[in-house]
């Protein structure tokens, strides 16, 4: 297979070093590979993600030295492709719907509408009667859909075969194959209540359909191959070999996160950083 790896940042805000370094490691490991590296703009969060931050990305991956392929591909714009994909799970009995509201479910709506960054508890949802279903359904609630774990596993016989090879490292130091335990996040929201698709099932397909063959990402989406593993047998798409690097820290020891308003490439640049000084500092001098 031909190497294409991509970076897939989310428009909620402006990237910091830590975006920097998965970019850069993402288009360094395609350019040693003789490869493609593609762009891929994850906005399907409608309540968080904005044009202008879409628009700053570009920017400073460009001041950063960067190329990559057009069309860059917008999922808001392919919001179809996903809600097909979760019919077909649902023709399949392997989804069903969850009518909890945001409060019931306040600290897992909280991770799941924020970036996939961070540990999910798991969630082990029940399916409703249908004679509740209906009369909810009747009501006009909302409802997201879950991916059913149980139904998963009798569809596959058991989530024995199921492997991935980690060319990087996960957080514990995880290494090489891969036994893929896609229990460890519980029965995830493949379609949120208000947009109709969500993180993990946007990211398999899309990753199949821009042909990426080596998933280059931070470390803390390392739980996510786990179940993206399953997505990617239920639907009958390749498993592509994953690189999650270490998270970078700043001075006081944390990782960089928009959340505590890290400094940003723009912050850098206007005061006078040049993007050979970063990448130096990154290690891509
Ligand atoms: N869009 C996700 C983020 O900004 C990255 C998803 C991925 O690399 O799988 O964190």
């Amino acid at each position: 297979m031909d190497f294409t790896t991509r970076f897939a940042p989310s428009p909620t805000g402006h990237l910091h070093r830590g975006h920097a370094f998965s970019a850069l490691t993402a288009h360094a490991a395609a350019r040693a590979a003789g490869g493609r590296f593609v762009l891929r703009i994850e906005d399907i969060d409608v309540t968080r993600s904005r044009p202008a931050f879409e628009a700053a990305i570009i920017e400073d991956l460009a001041w950063l030295g960067l190329d990559w392929e057009t069309p860059v591909r917008r999922q808001s714009e392919h919001l179809a492709d996903y809600h097909a994909a979760i019919e077909t799970l649902r023709e399949r009995g392997l989804v069903y719907r969850c009518f909890r509201t945001r409060k019931d479910l306040a600290a897992e709506a909280e991770a799941i509408a924020s970036a996939p960054h961070g540990r999910v508890p798991a969630f082990r949802g029940a399916r409703l009667s249908a004679a509740e279903e209906a009369e909810r359904l009747a009501a006009g609630e909302a409802f997201a859909w879950r991916l059913s774990l149980d139904a998963a596993e009798a569809a596959l016989g058991g989530f024995a075969g199921l492997n991935f090879v980690e060319e990087g490292a996960g957080p514990d130091g995880e290494r090489g194959p891969i036994v893929a335990e896609p229990r460890r996040l519980g029965d995830i929201v493949l379609a949120r209540k208000d947009v109709g698709v969500a993180y993990h099932l946007a990211v398999v397909l899309d990753d199949a359909l821009q042909g990426v063959s080596q998933v280059v990402r931070g470390n803390d989406l390392f739980e996510a191959a786990h179940i993206q593993r399953l997505l990617q047998a239920l639907l009958d798409l390749p498993t592509p070999t994953y690189r999650h690097h270490r998270l970078l820290t700043g001075p006081d020891g944390r990782r960089y996160a928009k959340r505590d308003r890290a400094e940003t490439l723009r912050d850098l640049r206007a005061r006078g950083m040049t993007a050979e000084a970063l990448r130096a500092e990154l290690g891509f001098g």
